[in-house]
């Protein structure tokens, strides 16, 4: 028998609790609606309007929709038009024009063209770092001097910033018997950066570290646990360094989940820091009532996805059981927060 073969059915019966619905309404702050507005496969599946109403059902009151290029700003702002309660907008900036002489006058420009299409941030993608290169050939580092206009705009114009840096550290190791993401990675190889010549997860996490301390008045999202939830221990060290930083959980509970004991600690810790997200697409299933029941429930040993093979790795998650107030500021009030402070 292969080991890609290999199905086990736990026998263990412990006790199950149903999460349809979350103890508060939620506001998730890490969403990608690009299918929809693209038209790609879902076109006549999904519009906005029904996709709403589903996102209603399991109590989602509001999304932020980060999956936007710089080109498609317009028409996705009007797909959304009467939707605005719903849906807000973050777009990114065009880091090629980082070559051009007027830079400064196109972030500037940008910014404001955003402002007045009723967006509420910026995304920046996780090409900053791995692929976006200079007019000398040189990799962007995040922590890029010359883009520091960037962040003092978004600080003006009260402009959160989610970043996604660096991913998964097990996508900077070889894929071999020691990779506890083999299985994933064979299938993804693309998604592995090792031996590429490209920066390691450390030196994309000292870039992180060094965007967000040099830039102490602009507040940064950092997207999928601070880069780093299979490290709960510096993320936490990050969060106490930088009181700009903010995190969400969107694609980590696989990771917190494993770490049950260590998450509930460090949830109840950073209660005011820590944002709902799922980074739900579209094209793939509702995981909100998995989300739900990891942050609400005592369970034990769930999967973390609805796949055979759990995506990430073959392992299973517990729940944290988290208090209701805190809660309530995951779901929503910590990202209200960000939404509305002017
Ligand atoms: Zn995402």
């Amino acid at each position: 028998m292969l080991l890609s073969e290999y199905r086990p059915f736990s026998e263990l019966i412990v006790k199950e609790t149903e999460y349809n619905k979350p103890c508060h309404s939620v506001i998730d702050f890490h969403t990608h609606f690009g299918p929809v507005y693209r038209g790609q496969r879902y076109e006549k599946t999904y519009t906005a309007k029904n996709i709403i109403s589903i996102l209603k059902s399991y109590g989602v009151e509001k999304v932020i929709d980060l999956e936007i290029f710089p080109e498609e700003v317009e028409h996705v702002c009007r797909i959304w038009e009467g939707q605005e309660e719903f849906c807000t907008i973050f777009a990114p900036i065009n880091f090629d024009y980082i070559n051009e002489p007027n830079f400064e006058t196109y972030v500037h420009k940008t910014i404001q063209r955003y402002k007045k299409l009723g967006i509420k941030g910026l995304k920046v993608w996780k090409n900053l770092g791995l692929e976006y290169k200079d007019k000398n050939g040189k990799l962007l580092r995040a922590d890029d001097k010359r883009l520091q206009v960037i962040w003092q705009e978004a600080e003006e114009n009260h402009f959160p910033v989610v970043v996604h840096l660096a991913d998964p550290p097990a996508f900077f190791k070889p894929i071999d018997n020691n990779n506890e993401r083999v299985e994933e990675l064979i299938e993804h190889p693309e998604w592995c950066f090792y031996g590429k010549g490209l920066p390691s997860f450390e030196e994309l996490l000292e870039q992180q570290d060094k965007l967000i301390g040099n830039n102490p008045n602009t507040t940064f999202v950092v997207a999928h646990c601070g880069s780093y939830a299979e490290n709960l221990n510096f993320v936490s060290e990050q969060l106490n360094k930088h009181p700009n930083m903010y995190i969400d959980i969107s694609a980590r509970i696989s990771e917190l989940g494993r770490q049950p004991y260590t998450a509930k600690k460090f949830f109840t810790k950073h209660q005011d820091r820590i944002l709902f997200g799922t980074d739900y697409y579209p094209t793939k299933d509702l995981l909100y009532p998995i989300y739900y029941r990891f942050l609400e429930s005592m369970d034990e040993y769930f999967n973390y996805d609805y796949n055979i093979i759990p995506a990430k790795g073959r392992w299973k998650i517990y729940g944290i059981g988290l208090e209701p107030d805190i809660l309530r500021k995951i779901y929503h009030d910590n990202a209200e927060y960000l939404l509305t402070r002017l």
